[in-house]
């Protein structure tokens, strides 16, 4: 049981609804003895291929690993800069400083909170390399525009879906656009294992083998190898993520109908709701709004026994101790990044989320409202 009135996960809730199907599947590999780079992988990226539309899937131990993977199979590293935004989770830019190269922040379109691709273009220099959109919060980037830029530079594009598995731009799916597309399996993310677990989705088979021998010591034949990692999804996490991988658009549908009863419940209060692109599709990972009281709200709906999160309070280049030493760039203005910082609040959004729940999360904040 939880300890709140409203929490802010149900992952256990999503474990009891399919626990039969999970633990026979888990059950499974125990018997089968077959634990790392078994049958059960190979099927999960088959199954995670398909569902992507990509020829090629590669499963690893954290959605980090793919992004390190994939910068470091595209060969960049020291010298080399890589274009991103400054407001998602860390490991986007860990990812490349762990490579050697330099991230390059970009401001973020204040409606949708993702890279503005109309400032893409100001901050590539001859060290470019990359540009890594995030699709943060569950909805695409706006992947054409970056695309037509990458391609005029001569850039590679990886998407960071970490948070947007299953979600969709208008005409364009995710891993169309982009030479790789990099996701997690970590529990709280809209496709979840029990503990740690990434893959990278490719049309480039090239691309997907480098990756594959990277991920297995650098070895693509037994007893051979260069230097590579130890990053492979184990079979226990695969086979659970092949049962999963089947509720995940249902999931996605549920987050998004509890996402129109949080824009009904709270529309004509002070605070800044979600914006979708025209015909995206977004997967509410995260449902985000935005007051200048942030900190305040919070405090309140926990009183109340509602978790709210914040994602994130802190922009990476505001890290104390920012860059370590380390090279960095800030291209611009990061006025939109650092106001977005201190302003989301993340109310509590899942698949199990009840609409009952919705509505004390909505009165909550109406009570916020009615006593300032
Ligand atoms: C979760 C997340 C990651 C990292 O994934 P892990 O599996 O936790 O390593 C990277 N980028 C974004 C945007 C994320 O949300």
């Amino acid at each position: 049981m939880s300890k709140y009135q409203v929490d802010f996960y149900g992952h256990v809730r999503q474990y009891h609804n399919l626990k039969a199907e999970i633990d026979a599947a888990i059950l499974e590999v125990l018997e089968s003895g077959s634990y790392v780079l078994g049958p059960k992988l190979t099927q999960f990226e088959a199954d995670l291929a398909k569902y992507c539309n990509t020829k090629e899937a590669v499963g690893l131990n954290s959605g980090t690993d793919a992004l390190i993977l994939v910068l470091k199979a595209l060969g960049v590293g020291p010298g080399d800069e890589v274009i991103t935004t400054s407001n998602t989770f860390f490991a986007t830019a860990e990812a490349v400083w762990l490579v050697g190269a330099t991230p390059v922040f970009v401001e973020i379109e204040p409606k949708t909170c993702n890279i503005d691709p109309n400032l893409i273009e100001a901050a590539i220099t001859p060290k470019t390399k990359a540009i890594i959109p995030v699709h943060l919060y569950g909805q695409p980037a706006e992947m054409r525009a970056v695309s037509r830029i990458a391609k005029a530079h001569n850039l590679y594009v990886i998407e960071d879906c970490a948070q947007a598995l299953g979600a969709r731009g208008d005409d364009f799916a995710i891993g169309e656009l982009s030479d790789a597309v990099c996701t997690s399996f970590i529990i709280q993310k809209n496709l979840g294992c029990f503990g740690d677990g990434g893959a990278v989705m490719t049309n480039n088979s090239e691309l997907a083998a480098e990756v594959r021998k990277l991920r297995n010591h650098g070895s693509a034949k037994r007893s051979h190898h260069s230097v590579g990692y130890n990053s492979r999804l184990d079979d226990i996490h695969a086979a659970v993520l092949s049962v999963k991988l089947k509720e995940l658009d249902k999931w996605n549908d549920l987050r998004r109908e509890r996402a129109k009863e949080y824009d009904a419940g709270l529309a004509g209060t002070s605070l800044k709701l979600p914006t979708i692109r025209p015909g995206f599709r977004h997967i509410f990972h995260l449902y985000i709004v935005e007051t200048p009281h942030r900190d305040e709200l919070q405090d309140f709906l926990l009183k109340k026994g509602i978790r709210a999160l914040t994602h994130y309070p802190i922009a990476i280049h505001q890290q104390e101790g920012y860059p370590w030493g380390q090279a960095a760039r800030i291209s611009g203005s990061l006025a939109h990044t650092e106001r977005s910082a201190a302003e989301v609040l993340s109310l509590p959004m899942f698949p199990e989320l009840t609409s009952t729940e919705v509505k004390l999360v909505v009165d909550g904040i109406k009570e916020w409202e009615a006593s300032r």
